[in-house]
């Protein structure tokens, strides 16, 4: 029944490359930086992992950012987030934090342990020039409100998102955003394969974080620690090995130019630089 020219297909494989952020975190970078039009709408992916305390107690003390979202998604440990705009949210294993910087947020994001595993992700998602300086907002999602499903052999937590897994329509804890980010995390229970129906013209990631995987049509294997990115066009076949877990994330492309200065992402030059003036001079929010 496979219908080979409906499948996406892999345009490019990444490797986890260890990268240092805020004070002394240790991490995986996925991507991030620049010459990131082909991953739009998405800008960064980091996975953080470590048993080490000195690999992550230093945290993110504050620090700001503008133009854009950034989503925290928590595996093992615990990490408290506290914002200028008085939020304080402490997040525990299998919680998200989705915030949006919009015109400005500063923030510290740090450990609440001192020994044991830290583990999980940050993606960053950016905002059409549109809501770029629309007031920053923040919010805390319990593991527990995150929509789960069992479809075939796998087990599916949804983060974000409408898609279509095996015909059958899941819906994340997030929906309604102007790119239509989806962001599931799966487990695979058996050697199964999924069919995920992703939008035409949408960028769809797949990273393995256990295990090993492959998309249906190519060759190339997705051991832990390897992102595919794939074509945008079809539907997104993916073959598991028992136990194996990954992260697929979808989203609209929005098709503006993207200038990313460290914690800052617009659409120029000059609007990154009026984001460091109105930092250095104590504007931003
Ligand atoms: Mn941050």
């Amino acid at each position: 029944m496979d219908n080979n020219s409906m499948q996406r297909k892999i345009e490019e494989v990444l490797v986890a490359r260890a990268a240092s952020d805020g004070d002394g975190v240790q991490l995986k970078r996925l991507f991030g930086g620049n010459d990131l039009a082909r991953f739009d709408p998405f800008l960064m992916l980091d996975e953080f992992g470590s048993d080490k305390a000195s690999d992550y107690i230093g945290g993110f003390p504050p620090h700001p950012h503008r133009g854009f979202e950034t989503v925290t998604y928590m595996l093992e440990g615990l990490m408290e987030h506290k914002d200028h705009m008085g939020n304080v949210g402490k997040l525990a294993p299998g919680d998200v934090q989705w915030m949006k910087a919009g015109s400005g947020v500063i923030h510290s994001e740090m450990p609440q342990q001192e020994e044991g595993r830290m583990r999980g992700f940050q993606l960053w998602v950016n905002l059409p020039a549109s809501e770029k300086m629309t007031p920053a907002a923040y919010k805390d999602i319990l593991a527990d409100s995150i929509p789960q499903y069992e479809i075939g052999g796998v087990t599916l937590k949804s983060i974000a998102g409408e898609l279509l897994v095996n015909g059958e329509k899941i819906i994340g804890a997030v929906t309604g955003l102007s790119t239509d980010p989806a962001y599931l995390d799966i487990h695979y229970n058996r050697d199964e394969k999924i069919n995920i129906t992703v939008p035409e013209g949408y960028t769809a990631l797949v990273y393995v974080y256990e295990g090993s995987a492959n998309v249906l049509g190519t060759d190339y294997p997705l051991d832990a620690g390897k992102m595919a990115r794939l074509s945008r066009t079809g539907d997104l076949q993916i073959i598991g090995t028992q136990d194996t877990r990954l992260l697929v994330i979808t989203g609209k492309p929005i098709g503006e130019p993207i200038v990313h200065h460290g914690p800052f992402v617009m659409n120029s030059a000059e609007e990154i630089n009026e984001a460091v003036r109105a930092y250095s001079e104590g504007r931003l929010v």
